[in-house]
């Protein structure tokens, strides 16, 4: 039953009722945990040919001996492979180590140390100012707070960022210098940006430095027939007269090993150019031997989409049990909305405006780790209180039924109790 049309006595009723199941759960002894988008024991069983390549063949197609220092960009099959997954140009694509992240990192703080091509070095504002589609992804909001980047939140709508809040704010203010986007299945959104935003990014006025961090972490991990086609963002961005405006950004960690893949940049030859010097810096090269033995397990882009398919047939089951289980255990009682993604490693669950933070300590309480409270917006502060990443990858079928059907009950018992607060009050 619809909860917001409940007498008060009708919300007493139900309340007790769900404190008995409240007080089974916690006695259940649970130790379940939907925290983090960690692939599954079994996903990763999937690459486990990669754990004896490339053999004793540690030569590229080139004739490079991949156990020596050198070639700072990666191997030229993994680039040219990988570009053809995320639309760039491979002569536009660095292959790296083993994380995006790290390569985002040293982005920014390239950039705010020394400046990008088009800026007066270095990134100079005060302070520097990102924009932040929320909700969005935590580990992104922690580079830009750490190093003291002012995060403005814009909204997440179901085709992308709001395209207009974001140009009303960039067009007016230079201290904007960059902004966070995942543009296919979104992290934790699911929201796959159209072709209409993607353009309306790359072309509103902003300052010369400014950058979009164009995170296509799931640009393959798709859980239904048809994927969605990857934008050439490169080539509108240069058509639009903005040429170094996107840094792309992509890697294999939920590919092959989240913890040993191969990362990727893609960016305009000025970009590159500009990256590669302060990475000569840092590093003499990549572990070019991991990259070739990811091309001998891959051999081709199809060889990567028909991997993605054995993906595909551990997590889609897992997304569709946990859609279920909120559509059965909420669906009436309209307490909730959630996201019903075709991809990527989330679901996104909006709960009762001020009970979020309520669900994930009663969830805590009864022995389920759910991603900390306000974690999908800037400063983990979501301003309405409501938001809660779902991760449902890692878990056992089994662990995800239970986890997911206590976390119903702390979402119903968390709205019992603010509706009847509201009541009372
Ligand atoms: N970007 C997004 C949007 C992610 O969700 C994740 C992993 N959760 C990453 C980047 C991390 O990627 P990597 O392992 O390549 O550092």
């Amino acid at each position: 039953m619809n909860y917001h049309s409940m007498s008060a006595d009708q919300l007493r009723e139900t309340q007790s009722d769900l404190r008995k199941l409240y007080d089974a759960l916690c006695a259940a002894g649970l130790q379940l945990d939907l925290t983090r988008g960690k692939p599954a024991p079994e996903q990763l069983d999937l690459s486990n040919a990669l754990l004896s390549l490339p053999g004793d063949d540690y030569r590229d197609s080139a004739g490079t001996d991949t156990r020596n220092y050198g070639g700072i960009v990666g191997l030229p099959e993994i680039r040219q492979i990988f570009g053809e997954l995320l639309a760039v140009d491979p002569a536009n694509l660095i292959a790296f180590g083993n994380s995006s992240l790290e390569l985002m990192h040293d982005l920014t703080v390239f950039a705010l140390l020394s400046g990008t091509v088009d800026s007066a070095k270095p990134w100079n504002a005060d302070p520097i100012k990102f924009l932040c589609p929320a909700p969005g992804y935590d580990r992104h909001f922690s580079i830009t707070e750490t190093y003291g980047i002012e995060m403005i939140p814009v909204p997440m709508l179901p085709t992308g960022p709001d395209v207009d809040a974001c140009a009303a704010l960039t067009a007016k203010d230079p201290s904007i210098k960059g902004m966070w986007a995942v543009p296919t299945y979104s992290n934790p959104t699911g929201v796959t940006f159209t072709e209409e935003v993607t353009r309306g990014l790359l072309e509103m006025p902003a300052a010369d430095d400014f950058r979009i961090y164009w995170d296509n972490a799931y640009a393959v991990h798709t859980l239904v027939d048809e994927a969605p086609t990857p934008l050439p963002v490169l080539e509108m961005a240069a058509a639009a007269g903005n040429p170094n405006r996107v840094f792309v950004l992509g890697s294999t960690s939920k590919i092959t090993f989240a913890g040993a893949g191969v990362s990727f940049f893609g960016s305009s030859t000025e970009n590159l150019d500009w990256f590669k010097r302060h990475l000569s810096f840092k590093t003499i090269g990549p572990d070019k031997i991991n990259q070739l033995r990811h091309v001998k397990f891959f051999g081709d882009a199809d060889g990567v989409r028909a991997h993605m398919a054995k993906h595909r047939e551990i997590l889609a089951p897992k997304f569709r049990l946990v859609l279920d289980i909120l559509d059965d255990r909420l669906g009436d009682s309209k307490v909730a909305a959630w996201s019903q993604p075709e991809g990527g490693y989330f679901i996104s669950l909006d709960v009762i405006d001020g009970t979020a933070r309520r669900v994930i300590e009663l969830a805590k309480e009864a022995g389920i780790a759910l991603t900390a409270a306000g974690s999908t917006y800037p400063y983990k502060n979501d301003p309405l209180d409501r938001n809660i990443r779902l991760a449902p990858t890692f878990p056992t079928t089994d662990d995800l039924r239970t986890a997911m059907d206590g976390v119903a009950t702390c979402v119903l018992l968390a709205a019992s109790e603010t509706l009847l607060g509201s009541r009372e009050s």
